[in-house]
Order: C-alpha cells, then sequence, then structure tokens
C-alpha cells in the first residue's frame, strides 16, 4: 500500500463510495480503506432500497435537504449510468378516519421540503388503484421509487477508479493520530501499513464513532453517543399484491410496518424498530405476529404462513428511544476545529437516497480544511 496520499475515505458502503468518486472526480488522489473484503457489506445491503421522496423530516433538516437534493441526483445518475431503478411511487395509507389528521401533518411536512408533488386520495381511488389495500384515505407520492443500490454501488466505485480511485478491502483503520499538515492512520489486516493523509472522510457506518475515537488528538466530546435499533424484515411467499409501496402513516422513530417491492419482484415488509445494545442480525420467528396484525390494518387479505422471516438493517442513532429523532451529523474542520478530518455520523435513512448530495457536501467540508491549513 501506498504511504501517502490526499484523502483516506473508511469504509466502502454507499456514502464513503460516493465520497471517493465525488473527491477523485475534483482531481484529488484517493485510496478508500474498506475492513471487509467487498463493497456494500454493511448497511448499504440492508436496507429497503427505497429513493425516498423527502417527504417526513424536519423542515430545514439536513435529512430533509439532502434527500432532495439527493433523490433528484440521484434519478439522474441512475438514468446516465443504466442503473436498474424505478419510479413505481409510494402511497402513504391511513387506515381509519381517526388517522386521517396524520395524512395532513405528512403533506404538510412534505411540502414545507419542497416536496409538491403529493396528491390526495379517498378510498375508492385508492381501490381503483391497489384493489388489495383497505383504507380510510391516502397521500401518492409519484416520485418516490426503487433502485438496486448493489448496481449503484458497483457504478460509483467504477466512476472512482477511472478517476484513479483506489479500494484497499480487507483494510481496517485500526488507529491515527493528527499531525501537522495532516493524518497518519495505521493499518490493519494482512498488509498492514501506515498511511498519511492530508483529509480523512470517516464514513464507517455503525463504526464512524469508533474510528473517529481511533483517532488520537480528535476531540472526544465531538464524537456523538450511538444507538443502535434494529429495522427487522419479513418477506412474502408469493406474488406481490400491490403495484406500489404502501405505507402506513409515521410511527415514532420508524415509518411504520410497510410493503415495500425489490426490482426482482420480492415484497417485503418493515423495517420495523427494536432497540438493541449491540448490531445483531438475525429476525426473531416471534416477532412475526406484530408484523400480520400491522399489515392486515391495510392489507386484510394477507393469509397465516405468507410471512417468512427476512433480514436485518440496524440503525446508527445518534438519539435513544426516548428522544426525538436526531439528525445526520457532517462534521467538517469547521464544527471540530481538527483540519484534514470529515465525519459521518448518524447516516441513517435516508441515507441511501441522500448519497451523492452528502458526498457533495463531505468534499467542500474537506475543502475547507484544506483552506485552514493553507492559512
Ligand atoms: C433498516 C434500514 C433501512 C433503510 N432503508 C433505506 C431506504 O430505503 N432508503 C434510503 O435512502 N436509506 C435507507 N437506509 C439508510 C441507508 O441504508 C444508509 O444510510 C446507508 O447504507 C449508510 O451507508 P454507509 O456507507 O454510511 O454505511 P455502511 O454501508 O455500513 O458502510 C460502512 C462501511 O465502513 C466499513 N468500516 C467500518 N469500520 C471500518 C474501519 N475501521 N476501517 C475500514 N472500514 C470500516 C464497514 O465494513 C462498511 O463497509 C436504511 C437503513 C436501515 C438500517
Amino acid at each position: 500500500m501506498i504511504d501517502s496520499v490526499d484523502t483516506l475515505v473508511i469504509g466502502a458502503g454507499v456514502i464513503g463510495l460516493a465520497a471517493a468518486r465525488r473527491a477523485a472526480a475534483s482531481g484529488r488522489e484517493v485510496v478508500v480503506l474498506e475492513a471487509a473484503d467487498a463493497i456494500g457489506t454493511g448497511t448499504s445491503s440492508r436496507n429497503s432500497e427505497v429513493i425516498h421522496a423527502g417527504i417526513y423530516y424536519p423542515e430545514g433538516s439536513l435529512k430533509a435537504r439532502h434527500c432532495v437534493a439527493g433523490r433528484q441526483a440521484l434519478y439522474e445518475y441512475c438514468e446516465s449510468h443504466g442503473i436498474p431503478h424505478k419510479r413505481v411511487g409510494k402511497l402513504i395509507v391511513a387506515t381509519a378516519e381517526e388517522e386521517a389528521p396524520a395524512l395532513d401533518q405528512v403533506r404538510a411536512k412534505a411540502e414545507a421540503n419542497g416536496v409538491d408533488d403529493l396528491t390526495s386520495l379517498d378510498a375508492a381511488q385508492v381501490r381503483d388503484m391497489e384493489p388489495e389495500v383497505r383504507c380510510f384515505g391516502a397521500l401518492l407520492s409519484p416520485s418516490t421509487g426503487i433502485i438496486d443500490s448493489h448496481a449503484y454501488m458497483l457504478a460509483l466505485l467504477g466512476d472512482a477508479e477511472a478517476d484513479g480511485a483506489v479500494v484497499a478491502f480487507a483494510s481496517p483503520l485500526i488507529k491515527g493520530r493528527i499531525e501537522d499538515g495532516g493524518i497518519t492512520v495505521e493499518v490493519g489486516g494482512a498488509e498492514a501499513a501506515s498511511v498519511r493523509c492530508r483529509h480523512l472522510i470517516n464514513a464507517a457506518g455503525l463504526d464512524a464513532q469508533k474510528v473517529a475515537a481511533a483517532i488520537e488528538g480528535f476531540p472526544a466530546e465531538m464524537i456523538p453517543p450511538l444507538y443502535y435499533a434494529k429495522g427487522n424484515y419479513f418477506t412474502l411467499a408469493g406474488k406481490s399484491p400491490f403495484k406500489r409501496l404502501i405505507y402506513p402513516v409515521p410511527v415514532p422513530g420508524g415509518l411504520g410496518t410497510h410493503s415495500t417491492v425489490d426490482l426482482a419482484g420480492q415484497t417485503k415488509f418493515g423495517p420495523d424498530v427494536e432497540w438493541v445494545d449491540a448490531p445483531d442480525y438475525t429476525v426473531d420467528p416471534g416477532r412475526a405476529s406484530k408484523f400480520y396484525e400491522a399489515i392486515r390494518r391495510y392489507w386484510p387479505g394477507l393469509k397465516d404462513g405468507q410471512l417468512q422471516p427476512g433480514y436485518v438493517g440496524v440503525r446508527p442513532k445518534l438519539a435513544p428511544q426516548s428522544a426525538t429523532n436526531a439528525d445526520f451529523v457532517i462534521q467538517g474542520p469547521e464544527a471540530h476545529g481538527v483540519a484534514g478530518i470529515v465525519n459521518l455520523f448518524g447516516i441513517e435513512s435516508p441515507g441511501l437516497t441522500s448519497s451523492l448530495s452528502i458526498a457533495d457536501a463531505a468534499v467542500t467540508s474537506m475543502a475547507i480544511a484544506y483552506i485552514y491549513d493553507s492559512a
């Protein structure tokens, strides 16, 4: 491995790959360190693969801004790079009259975020569009879609490599130290090495706090706490009953037990929200009863035995269960005072949708570091 580089990106999930592509495109020499032996083995391959419209997030939040900007950039990127995706649209359903005000709140939030293409539907209109769905009323989001996230990550990798970036697999960052004009990182794995970089983008997902803490001299008080909220999925045996994604009105901590479909036609329900002390990727089959109950509120046709344990993704939460959802943290030198380091903390949903926009922000923040240390 080379012993010095302009930009080191930690993590080859969707965020690290998007940041590497962006930095390499702006002429920087980039190396990505990835602990695993392939790209996207973390949360980036354990999600719903939904391109979110940007509906639910607080006005002005980073989640709202990056989701809306990232969604537009992502659709363009998919089209220009031939990445399988589909604007399937999504219905947000109120299953009873008392949930109808929640739809108004969702619509108001969406409009505040610049998402102005939602339309209101009554029960009969929904039945015409989705005969299996029972509800009191709904909102249709036409700009919600689905994407083949692995094809997307491969395209990001291809772009980054075409601009000279290199990914070192099985190469975990073990520790680092801040030095004049840069950071020196100790890399583990079979080819243990020491690499000096001018800029470091920490896109280690669930391990972002661990990576920041391993850098000697980085202010500990700038590292936010981390909580894990597991999201379990159950898959549906058989053909999808819906053409669109079906979401109930949101619940605290998550988006309710919703139905999504992937590009291969597999319908899945979830993720639910299960707070855990450490990442754990097993689905407890016992949770199925709660799924049946929640799904039957909008799809009474679901039969016993149709749900099977699917998979799990773990959200890197920055606030505990008792608190309201925290925003993304894109933390550059202007926030923590250390030239060259950009930390990406709490990149939960809609991180996949937001990835191109987050990458822009991270690399811009890194450029601020450059101005700092050349001053
Ligand atoms: C249940 C669930 C559903 C979701 N659904 C959606 C959705 O439908 N739409 C959407 O927009 N977003 C969704 N998201 C969010 C999205 O999946 C994430 O925001 C995104 O995948 C985060 O990517 P990442 O690159 O930050 O993390 P990761 O994909 O986890 O990548 C981090 C990488 O860093 C590596 N790493 C860790 N430590 C080190 C180290 N010391 N040295 C080197 N490498 C290291 C890991 O091996 C890993 O490959 C969902 C998230 C969850 C949990």
